[in-house]
């Protein structure tokens, strides 16, 4: 299988669970699924079909079934990944399957039993006591993150403000591949500690499937951790080894049922949809192995997966099935899917020396500290030499051997002597009486600063000595950091364990060997005596091929069958849509004017990082100071320059023909009240009403009225407004130039 020699394939293993309660009691007619563990074989029954259709079989790496261990799973399985993790390859576990097929319970399983403990817990200790078991001369340093995918949005579940976070960004660098922008991570020191960052990342998701129905089976989630490794090299050098592990709970696999959805629920639909069709489309573009392109592009989690599937990483792909007849279809799928992971070949490699280790950031910040520390340790000797002038030769030797405490408690005891010492000198200072007093006072003085002095720089050293061994503890050193409590008896037990997994794990691969090798020798063995014989042996393969076709005929029909489904909801997917769509182009059409429309159009631009649609700035960023320039100053001595019609206006002076423009000459209207009171007689109110209409119509035609109100007298209107327009103006001072 394997295309080149550093390539390995994806493992894939099948896990089914029990039949629950309510499964039992639905109907008689049992489990659909069998399974052959030695083989590592799925047997699938149809229960549509008569009973003569032969079973439908798959072989994966490994199977268990519903009376399988979580141990076995994780030590045949799950355990050589870990290990390889820990020497610095990528590793990745994922599970599939529909919901309430044990996704959740094989990954996590229940923390609290020792036997259901899931891979999950079981790889926070394996991780843990590998760290306590190895040399002394390796440090480590545990990182651990959790986010989950929900709608297609990457949300922080160790953000404290995880429900209103913003999502986060997906990012690709040459050094680490696709990575989360300002995502958190926790360094732990130990199996609580990082049991404690999972427990508040399930907590988050747990508040997130109260706000939204069956939330967690429509999101991802995905646990991280990172394993950076120190060890000195031939070289004398400290080399680092970065190990990835992705721990994968994926939503459930079936499909969404799509009829009569729409708007909000229809996109939640399709985003949800998205991410695992994505996944399959990946999938079997990698087990194709004929076309070049990935489609890794297509949604988040494909991305993030990126090095999982084809890329630089170990992986083993966990299906999920349920062993009910309804779920026939579902099973069906998840087998298949599965079957096609298989082939995905990757491309693993130790990630030796990468630039972003923290760690090595880790190391050079506590040589730093280190080296102030010596540093201060070095001054408060040499002023204690000063002091006392001999007895350092002592020290001096065992400088090397001493601990971290014995130095704190020797710079402690040296200020504690230097302030005896100083406390001694202001004594003698009080009582020496040839002294005048001021200069005592100055003396006195000048002891209390070199006191305090002393004081703060004892603060100092102890903040920093405080921020070393911080820095120091986030280190975990072979052997030293956690006690591995088990007992020689215990560790007996567990390599025991071990080596029985390897086995079985072996004893399968040469079963399966075994079975492909007979068939195709099957042929070669045979030798015939007689023609009858020839003749039995002949049909008996006929019989055998003849069931074979008809196994791979059905299997074409439930491909088409699938296809057509899934072509239908697709389309049904894309009527939605484009009714959608219509409904938009309405509004666009109607309601926005053409040139506001074109307007944002041609402002608008896709980003395909982000998968957004994007305003361009108005003002493009580079161009900003020199477009937005101050009016320019006049040259000195000259007046700024103004407008023609400004020119003009100035030199006609405040002209009558010219007042109806400027409101500034206008007196104000002083409107006569229109309203009448209650006790004036109708007559007058008729009186009013009839004046109102006629004003109008008083004012002469064709003649503009500026600033006027309604009720002015027309003659007013004639002598200060009229229909002179700037145009008009314009024409006149042109002909006055003239
Ligand atoms: P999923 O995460 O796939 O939706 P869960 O892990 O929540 O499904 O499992 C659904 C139920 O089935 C849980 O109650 C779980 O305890 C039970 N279950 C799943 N797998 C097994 C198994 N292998 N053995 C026993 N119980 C199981
Ligand atoms: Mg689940």
């Amino acid at each position: 299988m394997s295309k080149n020699k550093s390539s390995e394939s994806v493992k894939v293993v099948v896990r089914c669970r029990p039949l629950n309660r309510k499964e039992e009691a639905a109907g008689p007619s049992g489990r659909v699924v069998e399974m052959d563990l030695r083989l590592g074989q799925v047997l699938l029954r149809n229960p549509r079909a008569p009973p003569s259709e032969p079973l439908k079989t798959f072989t994966f790496d490994a199977v268990y079934d519903a009376g399988s261990k979580q141990r076995d799973l994780y030590d045949e399985t799950v355990r050589p990944l870990i290990d390889s993790v820990l020497a610095g390859f990528n590793g990745t576990i994922f599970a599939y399957g529909q919901t309430g097929t044990g996704k959740t319970y094989t990954m996590q399983g229940a923390w609290l039993d020792p036997e259901k403990r899931g891979v999950i817990p079981n790889a926070f200790d394996h991780i843990f006591t590998h760290i306590s078991r190895s040399q002394s001369d390796k440090q480590y340093l545990v990182r651990a993150s959790y986010l989950e995918i929900y709608r297609e949005d990457i949300r922080d579940l160790l953000d404290p403000n995880h429900g209103n976070a913003r999502a986060l960004d997906l990012r690709e660098s040459p050094e680490t591949g696709v990575y989360v922008r300002d995502l958190a991570s926790c360094v732990c020191k130990s199996v609580k500690e990082i049991e404690e960052v999972m427990n508040v990342g399930n907590q988050a998701r747990a508040v997130g499937a109260t706000d939204m129905n069956e939330h967690s089976s429509r999101s991802h989630a995905l646990f991280l951790i990172t394993v950076e490794c120190s060890q000195p090299g031939p070289d004398g050098r400290k080399h680092i080894r970065v190990g990835r592990l992705n721990l994968v709970d994926l939503a459930g696999s079936e499909r969404q049922a799509k009829t009569g959805v729409r708007g909000e629920r229809l996109k939640e639909a399709a985003k949800i949809n998205l991410s695992l069709s994505a996944l399959g489309n990946v999938i079997s573009a990698l087990a194709d192995g004929r076309s070049g392109h990935v489609p890794y592009r297509d949604s988040k989690l494909t991305r993030l997966l990126q090095d999982s599937l084809g890329g630089n990483a170990r992986t083993v792909m966990v299906a999920t099935l349920g062993p009910a007849p309804q779920h026939y279809d579902e099973t069906l799928t998840t087998l298949r899917y599965a079957n096609r992971a298989k082939n995905i070949q990757n491309q693993p490699r130790v990630n030796e020396d990468p630039k972003d280790a923290l760690l090595r950031e880790f190391q050079m910040e506590i040589a730093r500290l280190r080296a102030q520390l010596d540093h201060r340790k070095g001054r408060s000797k040499h002023r204690k030499e000063e002091v006392e002038g001999e007895g350092w030769e002592r020290e001096d030797r065992e400088e090397d051997t001493e601990g971290e405490e014995e130095v704190e408690k020797e710079a402690r005891e040296y200020v504690k002597q230097e302030e005896q010492r100083l406390e001694r000198e202001k004594e003698a200072i009080r009582e020496d009486h040839s002294l005048l007093a001021d200069e005592k006072q100055r003396l006195l003085g000048e002891k209390e600063r070199m006191m305090g002095d002393l004081r703060k720089e004892q603060e100092a050293t102890e903040q920093l000595t405080a921020r070393y061994k911080a820095m120091e503890s986030k280190l975990l050193v072979g052997g030293k950091n956690i006690t591995d409590h088990t007992n020689e008896q215990q560790k007996m037990l567990e390599m025991k364990r071990q080596e029985i997994s390897e086995q079985t794990r072996n004893e399968r691969e040469m079963q399966q060997q075994m079975l492909v090798q007979d068939e195709e020798t099957l042929e070669l063995r045979e030798t015939f005596t007689s023609l009858q014989q020839e003749v039995e042996a002949k049909t008996k393969k006929l019989k055998k091929l003849y069931a074979k076709l008809q196994c791979i005929k059905a299997e074409i029909h439930d491909v088409n069958d699938e296809h057509v489904r899934s072509r239908q909801e697709l389309e049904q997917t894309q009527n939605e849509l484009t009714r959608e769509l219509k409904f938009k182009y309405l509004i666009i059409e109607n309601f926005i004017p053409p040139e506001e429309k074109n307007k944002i159009m041609n402002r608008l631009t896709f980003d395909a990082e982000e998968d957004q649609w994007k305003f361009q700035p108005l003002v493009p960023a580079e161009s900003k100071v020199s477009q937005m320039k101050k009016r320019p100053t006049s040259a000195v001595g000259y007046k700024r320059p103004i407008s023609q019609y400004a020119r003009v206006a100035i030199a006609m002076g405040p002209h009558s023909r010219y007042r109806a423009e400027n409101i500034m000459f206008l007196e104000l209207d002083m409107t006569p009240p229109t309203t009448a009171s209650l006790d004036r007689s109708s007559d007058m109110e008729t009186d009013q009403s009839h004046s109102l209409d006629s004003s109008p119509t008083k004012d002469s035609a064709g003649r503009v009225r500026k600033s006027r109100s309604w009720c002015q007298a027309p003659k007013s209107i004639t002598s200060s407004s009229s229909n002179a327009s700037l145009a008009s103006c314009h024409v006149s001072t042109a002909t006055t130039a003239q």
